[in-house]
C-alpha cells in the first residue's frame, strides 16, 4: 500500500486503519485520495504527496480518440491523458452537430474510429462530457490508413498515406 499511486476518489483504507491527512479526505469511515500522488502511511496517517488535479471543465482543450459511433447523432470518445488533467472523466460524447459549422450527414465523412482528435469541451454534465471540433483550429490531428493501417501524414483537407491512399477528415486549419 505504501508508495501506491493514489488518485482523487480512490479508496485508501478505513479511518480505523489510517488517519486521514494531507491529500486525503474521510467520508463515512473511509479514507479517499483527494489528489494524484504517492501514498505514505507513516505514523498510521494516510498522506498523499503529489499534484492537485484539475477536473475538466467547459472550454478546456483536450485530446481524445474516437472510440465508436453510437448512432447517426452521437459518437463516443476516449480522453487521452495530458499532464495531470481530468483522470476521472475517461469518456466523452460528441454530437454530429459539433463536427463542423453547418450540416453534417455522417460522422464517417469527417472522423473515423481510431482517429486522434484535438477537441474542446462544450458541456460537462453528470451523465457525460461533450466535445466539439467545429472550431477552425480543432479536428483530427492523427489518423491511420484504412487500407494499410499505417499512420498517415496531413495533406490538404485530410491525410495521405505512403500507400497512396487519401482520406478526407475534419482537420484543423
Ligand atoms: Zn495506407
Amino acid at each position: 500500500m505504501k508508495n501506491e499511486l493514489v488518485y482523487p476518489g480512490k479508496t485508501i483504507s478505513t479511518s480505523e486503519e489510517l488517519e486521514p491527512s494531507k491529500g486525503t479526505f474521510e467520508q463515512s469511515g473511509i479514507v479517499y485520495g483527494s489528489i494524484l500522488g504517492k501514498l505514505s502511511t507513516e505514523k498510521l496517517q494516510a498522506t498523499v504527496n503529489g499534484k492537485t488535479i484539475r477536473m475538466l471543465k467547459k472550454g478546456d482543450l483536450v485530446y481524445a480518440v474516437l472510440e465508436d459511433v453510437l448512432s447517426e447523432q452521437m459518437s463516443l470518445l476516449k480522453f487521452q491523458p495530458v499532464d495531470n488533467v481530468g483522470v476521472d472523466n475517461s469518456f466523452a460524447f460528441m454530437r454530429i452537430s459539433e463536427i463542423q459549422k453547418g450540416y453534417t450527414e455522417r460522422f464517417s465523412d469527417y472522423v473515423k474510429i481510431g482517429d486522434y482528435l484535438k477537441a474542446r469541451i462544450v458541456e460537462v454534465k453528470k451523465l457525460g462530457t461533450y466535445l466539439t471540433i467545429a472550431e477552425p483550429d480543432l479536428g483530427v490531428v492523427k489518423a491511420n490508413c484504412r487500407q494499410c493501417k499505417k499512420q498517415m501524414t496531413r495533406e490538404g483537407n485530410g491525410f495521405k498515406c505512403v500507400c497512396g491512399n487519401f482520406e478526407k477528415r475534419k482537420v484543423p486549419k
